[in-house]
């Protein structure tokens, strides 16, 4: 049997480590939060006292932590380094979205060590995780993603090799920069329907069966009430934090500065989840920018 160890079980690795629990792998789960190791236990996973006990003797890492510093320091520079303990031949799999740069440069440490590393973002949010229908998007060489792809297949439906290390996070920021301006625009046409007298629901369904349709009205409607299991009916909360799209634009930002690439759209969504995060809304959902316009208006 595959030893999978799982570290970090937020909003988004919870759900990832209970179907990996659920298609049969050994998972051996860490989270710094005492209330995501209950979780995990309950769902199946074995629960350890630390990332590297987890690590230890584990076929497959996988981590889903925040940003670019907590994968460094989890396998290269922390206390307690994964590269360190993990066994020569093993696979280090992060699922976070972090710069390239550090992707590149955690994999060519792992490498020194004799340990693979691919960087594998996801795409399909907190609901694509709980139904095991992630899109995996993975950078690292062909016998990487070989290697991966059995485990990635627990608890994704697409799985797909975008190039070398660090081309998943390219990918990656080119996706959340659409998304980022697909939301904006939502919210902005829903609030000018809803200002001059249409029903949200109705508006929404009208937008969604035409030409302006997109994944935002799809499955993660941004108005209260119009969609049962969209964050903004749950008072936006889980789902995809505001700190972290702001993080994935900074992303974007920078992969467009070294490029010479324009993003004057991109540009734009990232001074509007900018400003409403300064509002003090950096822990809700998303989708919340709906409320930047409502206030606005
Ligand atoms: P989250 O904040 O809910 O979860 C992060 C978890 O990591 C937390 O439980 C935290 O305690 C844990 N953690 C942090 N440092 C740790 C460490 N050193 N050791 C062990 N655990 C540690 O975030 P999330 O929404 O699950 O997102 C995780 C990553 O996935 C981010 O990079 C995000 O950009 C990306 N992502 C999120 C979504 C989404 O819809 N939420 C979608 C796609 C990608």
């Amino acid at each position: 049997m595959t030893t999978v160890a799982f570290i970090g079980l937020g909003n988004m690795g919870g759900p990832m480590a209970a179907n990996l629990a659920k298609a049969g792998f050994e998972v051996r789960a860490f989270d710094l939060s005492d209330q995501a190791l209950d979780i995990a236990k309950q769902q199946g996973c074995q629960v350890a006292g630390s990332a590297l006990e987890a690590a230890s003797g584990a076929d497959v890492v996988i981590s889903m932590l925040p940003a670019g510093k907590h994968v460094r320091g989890l396998y290269v520079d922390g206390e307690a380094a994964l590269f360190d303990g993990m066994e020569k031949g093993a696979l280090a799999i992060d699922c976070s979205t972090i710069d390239a740069d550090t992707a590149r440069e955690v994999a060519a440490a792992g490498e020194q060590k004799g340990i693979g590393f691919v960087d594998a973002p996801v795409s399909g949010g907190v609901g694509g995780a709980k139904a095991g229908t992630l899109t995996f998007i993975v950078g690292g060489s062909e016998a990487q993603f070989a290697q991966a792809k059995p485990v990635l297949e627990a608890m994704g439906k697409n799985i797909f090799h975008a190039g070398d290390h660090g081309a998943g996070q390219v990918a990656k920021v080119c996706n959340n920069m659409l998304l980022s301006i697909l939301m904006a625009g939502t919210c902005e046409a829903i609030n000018m329907g809803v200002k001059n007298g249409l029903d949200p629901a109705v508006l929404s369904e009208i937008m969604k069966q035409s030409s302006g349709g997109n994944w935002a009205l799809n499955v993660y409607n941004p108005y209260p009430g119009v969609m049962e299991n969209a964050p903004a009916s749950n008072g936006y909360q889980g789902g995809f934090m505001v700190d972290l799209m702001f993080k994935d634009l900074g992303l974007a930002m920078d992969v467009s500065q070294l490029s010479g690439s324009p993003v004057p759209m991109g540009s734009a969504a990232r001074s509007l989840f900018s400003l409403h995060r300064a509002k003090g809304n950096g822990s809700k959902d998303f989708s919340s920018l709906m409320e930047f316009y409502k206030d606005e208006a």
